[in-house]
């Protein structure tokens, strides 16, 4: 029986987790010995020094050139962020042909952090590069935001300092990991604190170590014999982070470790077959034309995936169209997926109130005044898809786009999930409204049920991506 994650949609909403990871929880003894000094540090100013922030542009630039992706930014997916405000640089260099080094966002805005590591590790502010203690395995470290300060304290009490920072906090050992949050991250972390007087607490390590705590929860933990979706889904992560180092770099990271970007759960979330699906496949990523492909993915598809423009606009990209999810004659690769189809009955007053706090452009103040009186679909995709949701109600006639009807018509369950997708039929009750519909996503890109399907069927990771993205290559872009 494989085991897959029913929601791995990138960039919509949540997701229900693809395994059950046990958080493990560390053992810690407060008696381990802590050699730390007290410090405290004349303030500094917060962003990175100028020989760190021109470093790392020109190789960067290269990096882009010599792929070819300096061009077309990536479909708006709706998950805008705060302006930023933090100056310290994402990407560190990299070298063309070499491994990149990624920075991930881990915790963003936070009054504070705990960390911990699984074996020895070392505190060290960044500014200095002083060794503000080294700890054994277990002991808590607390980073406290004070205004444009880190306050960095040791357990115990034994050390307290203040900090600009960064604050990097460094595993001893080769195969020792850093716990933030609960879960367990190869590579260091850095603790930052921006310019909202927040903190932000940023994973490093380099890109294949990254996909390791990146596919698992993407497509599931697959078994063995699904080992060539896990490949596709490798190149897929892969091709997403390449084209997207730097990305959020304002923020002070490359990615979110969210469905903003790629979930992204650590060495927690390992899984040995994905494990030996990415080194496989290490360094490789889909490109068009040479350059990466905005690789987009989601669920499943029910069929048929869709065409970007039909579902965002903008204008068509020729890898990015519809392809009918079988082969001739066959049956839908994803048709085995639990939401290939799916129903949603709200009864009249449950819809009238999730639409009084969901339609936008709502006044707030008159939620409770909502009343409905017509819902219609007025356009289509080719695909079958709704492109144009129209609603009636005492505050007047209002017309949904895509993306705006899954987050308006929220399902009447706990936390009121987006809906599955935009392919669906209303059926109107006496009381009652029901949506039929089919896959979970947008459907843009690989179907990632269509992908398990098709390693089932016994396809290759490279079929799979040629199946999904039309006329792509696959090429490696490191060793
Ligand atoms: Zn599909």
């Amino acid at each position: 029986m494989v085991r897959f994650s029913t929601s791995t949609m990138r960039n919509i909403e949540n997701r229900i987790p693809a395994g059950a990871e046990l958080d493990r929880a560390a053992t810690m003894p407060d008696h381990a010995p802590v050699r730390v000094r007290s410090a405290r540090r004349t303030r500094r100013p917060v962003h990175a020094p100028a020989l760190i922030r021109t470093a790392w542009w020109p190789s960067l630039v290269l990096f882009l050139l010599i792929l070819g992706c300096a061009g077309r930014p990536l479909p708006s997916d709706g998950t805008a962020r705060p302006a930023p405000t933090e100056t310290v640089p994402a990407t560190g260099a990299f070298k063309p042909g070499q491994l990149p080094v990624i920075r991930i966002g881990l915790l963003v805005n936070r009054d504070s952090a705990n960390l911990t590591g699984t074996g020895r590790f070392r505190v060290v502010d960044r500014a200095s590069g002083e060794v503000i203690g080294t700890s054994s395995s277990g002991q808590i470290w607390k980073m406290q935001a004070k205004g444009a300060w880190i306050d960095v304290s040791a357990p115990g009490g034994a050390a307290q300092g203040l900090y600009t920072g960064p604050i990097q906090v460094n595993p001893l050992a080769r195969e020792g990991r850093i716990k933030a949050a609960d879960r367990e991250y190869r590579g260091s972390m850095e603790v930052v604190s921006n310019k909202t007087g927040k903190l932000t607490v940023v994973n490093i390590l380099d890109v294949e170590n990254y996909l390791r705590g990146v596919v698992p929860p993407e497509i599931g933990k697959l078994k063995e014999d699904r080992i060539e979706a896990l490949k596709a889904q490798a190149i897929a992560a892969r091709t997403y982070t390449v084209a997207n180092l730097g990305r959020r770099k304002a923020l002070g990271f490359d990615l979110y470790g969210t469905v903003a970007d790629q979930v992204y759960h650590g060495y927690s979330a390992e899984w040995p077959v994905a494990d030996r699906a990415i080194a496989e496949t290490r360094g490789m990523i889909a490109t068009y034309e040479g350059k990466p492909i905005a690789a987009q993915y989601s669920s499943t598809c029910a069929g048929e995936t869709e065409s970007i423009e039909d579902a965002w606009g903008g204008n068509p990209i020729p890898y990015l169209r519809s392809v009918q999810d079988r082969h001739r004659g066959s049956d839908d690769f994803c048709n085995h997926s639990p939401v290939y189809t799916w129903r949603v009955e709200w009864n009249k007053s449950t819809l009238e109130n999730i639409l009084a706090t969901r339609l936008p452009g709502m006044d707030p103040r008159k939620r409770g005044e909502f009343s409905l009186r017509d819902i219609s679909i007025k356009s289509r995709s080719p695909t079958g898809r709704v492109q144009q949701l129209e609603i009636k109600s005492n505050h007047g006639t209002t017309t949904l786009r895509s993306g705006q009807i899954r987050s308006a018509l929220r399902r009447p369950v706990r936390g009121q999930p987006m809906l599955r997708s935009t392919k669906f039929d209303l059926k109107f009750r006496q009381n009652s409204i029901v949506a039929e519909g089919g896959g979970y996503g947008h459907g843009i890109g690989m179907c990632q049920f269509g992908a398990i399907g098709m390693a089932g069927q016994g396809y290759k990771y490279d079929q799979i991506l040629k199946h999904y993205y039309r006329g792509i290559d696959l090429d490696r872009v490191y060793n």
